[in-house]
């Protein structure tokens, strides 16, 4: 990281906060934090954990749920719709 990550200003590498806005640079152990933060916040490990950590674990799930839902394109739900209506036809036609 060569630039202030909040107004952009060139980075000297001695500095440990910017001299244009006076923001202080991440450390790296904050730029690790963050990842696992963001890591366990998205990983499907993680989802679990946050849902079995919950005091109200089916409002917990339901929420998670909405995110995975929120998180995928159209194209994977037109393709989950696709594989639904396919697997609904089999059954139909087997019954
Ligand atoms: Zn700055």
């Amino acid at each position: 990281m060569n630039n202030c990550p909040s107004c952009g200003y060139e980075r000297n590498k001695t500095d440990l906060r910017c001299p244009e806005c006076g923001v202080f640079y991440p450390t790296i152990a904050e730029l690790i934090a963050e990842e696992e933060a963001y890591e366990a916040a998205h990983s499907l490990r993680g989802r679990w954990q946050k849902i079995f950590e919950s005091a109200d674990k089916k409002h917990a799930l339901l929420t998670e749920l909405k995110h995975i839902v929120a998180d995928l394109s159209t194209k994977v739900r037109f393709t989950l719709f696709v594989i639904f209506v396919f697997v609904f036809a089999l059954i139909i036609t087997v019954l």
